[in-house]
């Protein structure tokens, strides 16, 4: 690509880099009030048609590509071996830790688990300590803080679950908008198999209409939830809530296939606009009052280090090397139970009964994690992922094992909490670049070894739930400590009170600055024994909430 490169000076009120989970609300919020919002995304608007259903190319199984990005090529990242060896990884490889790119990001086709992180989650350091070579801390906010955000997220954008049962371990004050979702086979197994052992269990709140809701319809329950774009649209995401509100006041532009380089600053380090580039190859400087990073955990890091100017010669909010480290995602712990009779009933999503009895408050463990039963599971994923080593891989006797376990699983399982490292870190990689020019991502380090600890008790929980259920073998995974990331990407510009030690104050706001702000991912202390987009959503309902009150 040879861009001509111009300078089309556009006076914004603010600018808002990627349009996922985060930088969605935030632009509903503004344009909503008036602001004029120039909204960044480097991936495509996508629809259902456009996603697809190709069970070898989407978020779950990318063995030809994902469907809603990043693309395969010219998107690469570094990654660090333990070794200290620096390898180029493309997107769909091991390593890449990717989420999505395109229009609602994750959220066009994730699996829609909407859990509340609990007040214990705000405290961990409080709670238990800090571990040797940690960097567990404190929230700088409390439960109590967030829960108004996140009833305005489960109301704006759409939740079901059940009140009933949702209320365990963390305060509500208003019920969900929508009833759950239906139960299936698996899910009154385990609900029996809990019984049996005595412990709790919860429906899994989803970001999914159960009914009419928004003017768009309930869920068809069909069998390609998770990884896919919803033939009805019941599936809630910022694609069909925030971003629409947003572009229907007429005061938000969303460019799509649009890269933000850097953040600018003026000669006395003030942030006034950024450097992008657009799908015709330009490269364009527009100006703003505000500027908004929300291009997920791993990319808001690389943009803040990749804004350096003479007066912030190590990126942007990074004085005291804060950017870019603690990067967390989800180890995921569970177990597989194969049942004596068939249990697969086929009624999706799938994801319908926790229990959360194990976050927090486990003897002698940091945390600990929700586990529940997952969405159906693709057959070619069931092939991939769960043939034993002494199965053939093909031919009759492959086929008797597939036809005869497939509707025997019962798979459930959950994240754990990791426990971060500052060594878990993004940085910039010195010699590699995307196909903008723009010097790349670079992943290094692994979470903290107390994790493999927490990840070891919450399976052998899982062994056990699927046992109580009737299961005549189980199975789990032992773990090894790795970089972790990923679609729960998370950490990497902390909230925190002190500026040493975290890259926001608790409203967002990058430490040393008045109009640059984070909301997304990044923002995360730690990232909770639960997925994490609910989370993500509130604190993008603060960011944008505050920003509205202090214009
Ligand atoms: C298959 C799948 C299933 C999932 N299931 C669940 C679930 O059940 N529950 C749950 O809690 N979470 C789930 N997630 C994770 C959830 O989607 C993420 O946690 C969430 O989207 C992260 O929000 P974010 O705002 O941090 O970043 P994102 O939503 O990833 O938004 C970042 C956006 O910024 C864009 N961007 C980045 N850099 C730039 C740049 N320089 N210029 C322009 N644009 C840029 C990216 O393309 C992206 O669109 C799932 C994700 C996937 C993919």
């Amino acid at each position: 690509m040879t861009p001509q490169k111009y300078d089309a000076i556009i006076k914004y009120d603010a600018i808002i880099i990627g349009a996922g989970a985060g930088g969605g609300v935030v632009a509903g919020l503004l344009a909503e009030v008036g602001k004029r919002v120039l909204l960044l995304e480097r991936g495509r608007r996508l629809s259902f048609e456009d996603i697809g259903r190709d069970h070898l190319r989407n978020q779950r199984l990318p063995q030809y590509g994902f469907n809603v990005g990043p693309d395969p090529d010219g998107n690469p990242r570094v990654a660090l071996t333990p070794e200290g060896k620096a390898i180029v990884v493309n997107p769909i490889e091991g390593g890449y830790q990717a989420n999505a790119a395109c229009v609602g990001s994750g959220t066009r086709v994730y699996g829609a688990q909407a859990w509340r992180f609990l007040p214990d989650d705000f405290r961990m350091a409080s709670k238990y300590g800090v571990p040797p070579g940690s960097s567990l801390a404190d929230w700088p906010i409390t439960y109590d803080d967030l829960a108004p955000d996140y009833e305005r997220a489960e109301w704006e954008m759409g939740v079901s679950g059940d009140e009933a049962t949702a209320g365990r371990k963390r305060p509500r004050h208003r019920p969900y908008p929508m009833p759950p979702l239906p139960l299936n086979t698996q899910g009154r197994t385990l609900q029996s198999g809990a019984r049996a052992l005595g412990w709790g269990t919860q429906r899994v709140p989803l970001l999914i209409n159960s009914v009419p809701y928004n003017n768009r319809d309930a869920c068809a329950h069909c069998q390609h939830c998770v990884g896919f774009a919803c033939p009805t649209d019941a599936k809630n995401g910022t694609q069909n809530t925030l971003i629409p509100r947003a572009l229907a006041t007429g005061n938000c532009t969303l460019e799509t296939e649009a890269m933000a380089e850097r953040i600018d600053t003026d000669g006395a380090g003030r942030v006034v606009g950024v450097t992008y580039w657009t799908k015709a190859g330009e490269r364009v400087t527009a100006t703003s009052e505000v500027v908004v990073a929300s291009g997920g955990a791993v990319e808001t890091a690389r943009l803040l280090l990749n804004s350096k100017s003479p007066q912030h010669p190590h990126g942007l909010g990074n004085a005291h090397d804060q950017v870019g480290r603690s990067l967390q995602g989800h180890y995921y712990a569970g177990a597989v139970g194969w049942m004596p009779a068939p249990i697969w009933d086929g009624i999706g999503p799938g994801a319908t009964t926790a229990t959360v009895d194990f976050n927090h408050d486990n003897e002698g463990i940091v945390g600990g994690g929700m586990l529940a039963d997952d969405f159906i599971t693709l057959p070619i994923i069931f092939q991939k992922w769960r043939v034993p080593a002494d199965v053939p891989r093909w031919g009759l006797a492959h086929k008797e094992w597939m036809r005869h376990h497939y509707t025997r699983m019962l798979l459930i399982m959950g994240p754990v909490h990791e426990i971060p490292s500052p060594d878990a870190r993004v940085s910039v990689d010195p010699d590699v670049k995307d196909k903008w020019g723009i010097p790349v991502a670079r992943l290094s380090g692994t979470t903290h070894p107390e994790t493999l600890r927490t990840y070891d008790f919450m399976r052998a929980r899982g062994e056990e739930w699927v046992r109580a259920c009737g299961a005549e073998d189980a199975r789990s995974n032992p773990s090894g400590l790795v970089l972790s990331g990923g679609q729960h990407q998370a950490g990497t510009c902390r909230m925190g009170h002190d500026p040493q030690t975290s890259v926001t104050d608790l409203w967002g706001r990058v430490h040393g600055h008045d109009n640059l702000y984070v909301a997304d991912g990044s923002l995360h202390v730690t990232n909770g024994g639960f997925n994490p987009v609910l989370t993500i959503l509130a604190l993008a309902y603060r960011v944008g909430g505050h920003l509205v009150q202090a214009w």
